[in-house]
C-alpha cells in the first residue's frame, strides 16, 4: 500500500462487501462498519466473526446525534422522500463524513480508497459510484474477478462464516429491522418474525401521516400481499447522497428539534 494511499472496506454487515474486502485483505488499512440500533443483533456477531477471520479489529462506528431510525423519522418529521431516506442520510451517511472529515484533519495528503461489494450485475452501480465521487478512489473486487453474490456466500461458508440470521429468516438482506425502504413481502415478513417492530411503524407512519410504501398505510397492509424475491436495495452509506446528487437536489427535509 502506496503511503499517499489510505484503503478502506465499509462494511454493511453483509456477505458481499466483506468478501469483497477480503479478497484485496492485504491491502486493506482498516474495516469500517456503521451500527444502527435497528440492525438485528446478530448483525454484531457477524462483525465480530469477520473480525475472527480477519484477524483485524473492525472499527465501530454510530450516530451521536440520532438514537435510531424512529428517532431520524420523528425528528426530520417524514419517513422516506423522493431522494433518499432520511435515516440513511443521517444514521449512515452523516456518520461516514464525519469520520472523513476527521481523517482528512489528522492524514490531509492522503487519497481515501473504498472497497465496495458490487458484483458482476452491478457494474451500471460501480460506474455511477465512480461517476458521484470522484474525490475517491473505488474498487468492486467481485466485479474485477467476475464473481457473483452467490459466489461470495459460497466463498463465506467455506471460510466458516455463518451469514446474518436477516437471510435465513427470508429477508433480501441484511437493512434494519423495518427498514422504511421495504415492499409488501418484507413488511409482512416484519409482521411475522418482529411483530412489535411492525406495530411501532405502523404506529409512528399514523403519527406522521406519511407511509413507507407511497401512501399504502401499514395498517392497511395485506397480510397475504407481496411475493418472495422483492427486490430491496441494501442499505448504503453512499445510496442517500448518491440518490440527490443524480436528482440534482438539496435535501427537502429539513431537522426540526423537539424537546
Ligand atoms: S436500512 Fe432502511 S431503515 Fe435502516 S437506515 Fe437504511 S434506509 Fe433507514
Amino acid at each position: 500500500m502506496s503511503k499517499n494511499n489510505y484503503k478502506v472496506v465499509w462494511l454493511s454487515a453483509g456477505i458481499s462487501s466483506f468478501i469483497a474486502g477480503y479478497l484485496v485483505k492485504d491491502t486493506v488499512d482498516e474495516w469500517i462498519y456503521i451500527d444502527v440500533k435497528d440492525q438485528h443483533p446478530d448483525s454484531m456477531r457477524f462483525v465480530h466473526d469477520c473480525e475472527k477471520i480477519l484477524g483485524e479489529k473492525v472499527t465501530i462506528l454510530r450516530s451521536q446525534e440520532y438514537e435510531d431510525v424512529e428517532d431520524v423519522c420523528r425528528k426530520t418529521g417524514f419517513i422516506s422522500t423522493p431522494y433518499g431516506a432520511p435515516c440513511t442520510g443521517v444514521l449512515k451517511k452523516k456518520v461516514r463524513k464525519n469520520w472523513e472529515q476527521e481523517f482528512y484533519k489528522r492524514e490531509g495528503h492522503m487519497n481515501l480508497c473504498y472497497v465496495w461489494g458490487f458484483d458482476e450485475k452491478e457494474s451500471k452501480r460501480a460506474d455511477n459510484m465512480r461517476l458521484n465521487f470522484p474525490e475517491f478512489t473505488h474498487e468492486f473486487p467481485l466485479i474485477d474477478k467476475g464473481l457473483k453474490k452467490e459466489d461470495a456466500h459460497a466463498l463465506s461458508i467455506s471460510l466458516g462464516l455463518k451469514r446474518p440470521i436477516m437471510y435465513d429468516l427470508g429477508f433480501p438482506n441484511n437493512n434494519c429491522i423495518g427498514c422504511v425502504k421495504a415492499g409488501m413481502y418484507t413488511w409482512n415478513l416484519v409482521r411475522k418474525n418482529f411483530p412489535e417492530v411492525f406495530e411501532k411503524r405502523a404506529k409512528m407512519e399514523r403519527d406522521l401521516g406519511h407511509s413507507c410504501m407511497n401512501g399504502l398505510f401499514l395498517d392497511e397492509l395485506d397480510p397475504n400481499a407481496g411475493r418472495r424475491g422483492e427486490v430491496i436495495p441494501e442499505c448504503s452509506i453512499f445510496c442517500f447522497m448518491a440518490e440527490q446528487e443524480l436528482n440534482g437536489e438539496q435535501p427537502i427535509f429539513q431537522v426540526v428539534k423537539t424537546a
